[in-house]
């Protein structure tokens, strides 16, 4: 898997203060896609074993407490990125306390395959849906246009 950006603190991209990835891939391809340099699978930088301990550290750092890890992109679920992504969410619900994790894919929840639905059980909230430039609202919170949906899949 390949990234884009990784922000070690974010208040922007979900609630309270995170750690956010951004990965490379995204097949949607949506008009008005704020990010198309995220498309290509190869774009980016190339995810390391060194840049997940990181994001685990961080989400274990006890003097900037991060309420939890936000993967966007591009596609966190597209179907080459999935085997990578698994594996980050399960070591963050097995040795981070208490973090929660949001998603944003292009994908629809209902529509998501077999692979892509082993994500879910380590998935708090997911926003899904492609970014629709005619129902974009910049009033909207977490979601670009009005079709997109947060799906609380798991409530504390
Ligand atoms: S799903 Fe997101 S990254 Fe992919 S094309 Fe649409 S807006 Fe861009």
């Amino acid at each position: 898997m390949n990234y884009h950006r990784y922000y070690p603190v974010d208040v922007v991209n979900g609630p309270g203060t995170r750690c956010s990835l951004f990965v490379a891939g995204c097949i949607h391809q949506c008009r008005g896609c704020y990010n198309k340099s995220t498309w290509s699978l190869d774009s980016g930088f190339t995810y390391t074993q060194e840049l997940e301990d990181h994001i685990i550290r961080d989400l274990q750092d006890t003097e900037i407490k991060r309420q939890g890890l936000s993967l966007s992109g591009g596609d966190p679920l597209h179907p080459q990125n999935v085997p990578t992504i698994l594996k980050l969410v399960q070591r963050v619900k097995a040795q981070c306390d208490n973090k929660d994790i949001w998603l944003w894919t292009g994908y629809l929840l209902n529509e998501l395959t077999i692979e892509q639905q082993v994500i879910l059980p380590y998935i708090d909230v997911l926003i899904d849906g492609k970014f629709v430039q005619e129902l974009a609202d910049p009033k909207l919170l977490w979601r670009g246009s009005s079709n997109q949906i947060v799906h609380e899949l798991h409530k504390k």
